[in-house]
């Protein structure tokens, strides 16, 4: 049977919590709710579950078994681990790209309201990929590192710079 948490279980911020105990009063679902009255699949829940291609979904719920395709528990494991935080990466990668568009416009003079504030925090990262600093400006150093940045995004070979660092 699902258990239903207290507030303060949901969020330790006093203004969430304020908005939860609304949302309740209101009978309106929020996340941790509808996470409260879902049972979780005992194999989904312990990473015995692969639905990775169309022969699955395929369940191992004991040692020994395998998939279809002859995957072990360890391997669906681990491909539901990579997986999931390959595809965490890629969904957050566009905001990584925004930021090396901004330090760029930033460097460039085109991003109103942006400024290079912390020089020596730009010359120590700038060093991280040999990017010389000596005797230039912040602004030229900066876009030296967006671009170096912004290569990153589609990359096709070599390892990705910050990854490798
Ligand atoms: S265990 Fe193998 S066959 Fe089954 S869904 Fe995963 S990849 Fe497909």
């Amino acid at each position: 049977m699902p258990k239903k948490r207290e507030i303060k279980d949901y969020s330790t911020d006093p203004a969430a919590q304020q908005m939860l105990i609304r949302a309740e009063e209101l009978g309106i679902g929020t996340a941790f709710t509808r996470a409260d009255a879902m049972v979780p699949c005992n194999i989904g829940g312990a990473g015995m579950c692969c639905k990775q291609c169309g022969m699955g979904p395929c369940r191992l719920t004991k040692s020994g078994d395998t998939g279809v395709c002859g995957a072990t528990i360890d391997t669906i494991q681990a491909q539901n681990l990579t997986r999931a935080i390959a595809a965490g990466s890629a969904a957050h990668s566009d905001h990584g790209r925004d930021m090396a568009f901004l330090l760029k416009a930033t460097a460039q003079g085109e991003a109103q309201g942006y400024m290079i504030r912390d020089v020596a925090k730009l010359r120590m990262v700038a060093g991280y990929y040999n990017i010389k600093v000596d005797g230039r400006k912040p602004e030229e150093v900066a876009n030296d590192l967006a671009d170096l940045y912004i290569a990153q995004f589609g990359q096709q070979r070599r390892c990705s710079m910050p990854a490798g660092r």
